[in-house]
């Protein structure tokens, strides 16, 4: 994804939950984006604020959404049951933007102009810029009303954030080829495991990590990333 759709896609939910670390905890509140360029993207806070003192402390962030309706509806086969929408998630580094920063960047890129009329407004207003993280963008359709599959899931990574594989991985020396994962993924509608030219293997952009395959194989051939 590109940073503009990260943007768009974080945008278009609006209000985010946005993650610090104080102290030995984490510690969350809403809050949104405003603006990005090619630097990455944009929130603002005010400097009397906890969540300005954990930003500055820490340089840290985690911010994720959900679009679509947060409610969890029980259906009548007595589970949880949710319309389709996609949820987006992206930790990483934040710096600090001078206002003198932030009005260059709204002379050439209208969309920082609302930072600077708040600024304006309320003088203790910050700028802060997430300026490399990782994140993953999960798109569910859980009832298949738009394709054959559950979910789409795309890893982004912006400006060489340290990143590792996490989720689940069929180790090709343990496996014995008895298809009892593939078989468990198409009944749930994942349909994220296929076979290869030596064993089975699992796409991550399909994958909803939820164990089903691990528990099936028989020798423990599914291993975890965590
Ligand atoms: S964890 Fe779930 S979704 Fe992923 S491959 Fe296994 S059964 Fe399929
Ligand atoms: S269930 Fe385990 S052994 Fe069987 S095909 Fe899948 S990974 Fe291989």
């Amino acid at each position: 994804m590109t940073i503009e759709e990260i943007y768009q896609a974080f945008d278009q939910i609006g209000c985010l939950t946005f993650a610090t670390i104080d102290g030995d905890y984490p510690e969350t509140r809403i809050a949104h984006l405003f603006a990005w360029d090619e630097e990455g993207l944009y929130f603002r806070t005010m400097t009397v604020k906890p969540f300005y003192k954990q930003l500055k402390e820490t340089g840290k962030i985690s911010i994720c959404g959900m679009s679509a309706s947060p409610y969890v509806r029980i259906g009548e086969d007595g589970l949880p049951n949710f319309e389709p929408g996609y949820t987006i998630k992206a930790t990483g580094d934040v710096k600090e933007i001078s206002f003198v920063e932030l009005q260059k960047k709204a002379s050439k890129k209208p969309i920082f102009r609302l930072g600077v009329k708040d600024t304006i407004k309320y003088p203790d207003t910050v700028t802060f810029c997430i300026y490399r993280f990782k994140g993953d963008y999960y798109n569910y359709d859980y009832d298949c009303c738009s394709r054959d599959h559950k979910i789409i899931r795309r890893h982004f990574n912006f400006g060489n954030f340290p990143d590792r594989f996490k989720g689940l991985k069929i180790n090709v020396d343990l496996c014995t080829k008895c298809g009892k994962c593939e078989e468990i993924c198409q009944s749930i509608n994942f349909k994220a495991v296929y076979q290869t030219k030596n064993s089975y293997a699992i796409d991550t952009g399909k994958c909803d990590v939820c164990g089903s395959c691990s528990k099936a194989c028989p020798v423990n051939a599914i291993e975890s990333y965590c």
